[in-house]
């Protein structure tokens, strides 16, 4: 491990166990953020997986280790606390977008360990065959699905003109794997239609990558899990002009109140953008919180409307001290 890893963890360890640590997260709130619990921590490890992406040996490890240093709470107990608080920092789990895998391999986990979660859907792909772009695109430039339809990506690619990326054939597997990071990052500027047509040349994959209906209605019922929205078609609401706007948190919203008993009342910025006219338009459709991505600890302070979050990436997960390294800095005054 590298020493700067190691001074990290250590620091981080240290502020969990010190009294200075455990004053400075009194009475205060931690909020992480997820996605995708996949069925296998080396899958998870790769770079263009690893920020999005934690496998189940890692999230476990995580789980048991917040329960040793944290009350594991619902989002609700921290935005909206009782008085009866203990002593223990609090922490909710959140997990965005709505994969088909927190239900097979994330939930499984979480009642093991009784950890409360919330997840965020994106409405439109609930229930739906409708695909997120970086999975289809990065997976099949990958070539999780052969090498068939990675060639036909890249011959497509090429046919309009649209850059390929370099170095895709180099022998090494986490270099290969970086380079298709950087790629895929690039990819976010284009336009969201160019982002559907590419996804549109992927073959499809034999299960949806969205959950449906019932399997949200099925995790609700378990009282361990609550929903909110994250957007109807994840489109990054700064973008939109303010009829689109008012019509993606309505859609997203009234999804939910058909899918779900009890949805959240809190929204969840796609990507973590947001800004004022944004805020104003979720705040005039009734949720009086919503999340971004800006990491620090909530303290019943700052905006309700920008709530920060910290994200778990594989790597944090397989090591929470560096974890606790970042709530530190995000706790310090
Ligand atoms: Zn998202």
């Amino acid at each position: 491990m590298a020493i700067k890893q190691l001074i990290k963890r250590t620091s981080g360890w240290l502020y969990l166990n010190s009294s200075v640590g455990r004053n400075q997260l009194h009475g205060a709130g931690v909020i992480l953020m997820l996605h995708r619990v996949l069925s296998n921590d080396r899958a998870a490890d790769l770079p263009h997986r690893n920020e999005l992406c934690v496998g189940p040996k890692a999230f476990e490890h995580l789980l048991v280790w917040l329960r040793k240093h944290f009350d594991c709470v619902p989002l609700m107990e921290i935005l909206q606390p009782n008085a009866l608080r203990t002593e223990r920092p609090q922490v909710a789990l959140t997990f965005d977008d709505g994969w088909r895998d927190n239900a097979a391999n994330a939930f499984p986990l979480l009642q093991k360990h009784q950890v409360p979660a919330s997840i965020f859907l994106s409405t439109d792909f609930i229930g739906s065959r409708q695909r997120f772009w970086w999975e289809s695109i990065g997976e099949t430039l990958w070539g999780s699905h052969g090498e068939k339809p990675r060639m036909h990506l890249i011959e497509y690619l090429q046919s309009i003109h649209h850059p390929v990326p370099v170095l895709l054939d180099d022998i090494d597997v986490d270099r290969r794997s970086l380079t298709l990071l950087h790629y895929l990052q690039g990819l976010k500027a284009l336009d969201p239609m160019m982002l559907e047509r590419l996804t549109d040349e992927c073959p499809q994959e034999s299960q949806p990558q969205a959950l449906d209906w019932h399997q949200v209605r099925a995790m609700e019922s378990s009282g361990l899990v609550r929903f909110g929205p994250h957007g109807a078609s994840h489109a990054i609401l700064t973008g939109l002009d303010d009829v689109r706007l008012g019509e993606e948190i309505s859609r997203s919203r009234d999804a939910m109140f058909n899918g779900c008993n009890r949805p959240l009342p809190v929204y969840c910025y796609p990507n973590g953008d947001n800004d004022e006219r944004v805020r104003e338009q979720i705040a005039h459709h009734d949720f009086p919180f919503a999340l971004g991505t800006g990491s620090g600890i909530y303290r019943g302070t700052g905006d309700p409307l920008n709530l920060p979050r910290f994200g778990v990436s594989q790597r944090t997960a397989r090591n929470p001290e560096l974890l606790s390294w970042r709530i530190y800095r995000g706790a310090r005054p």
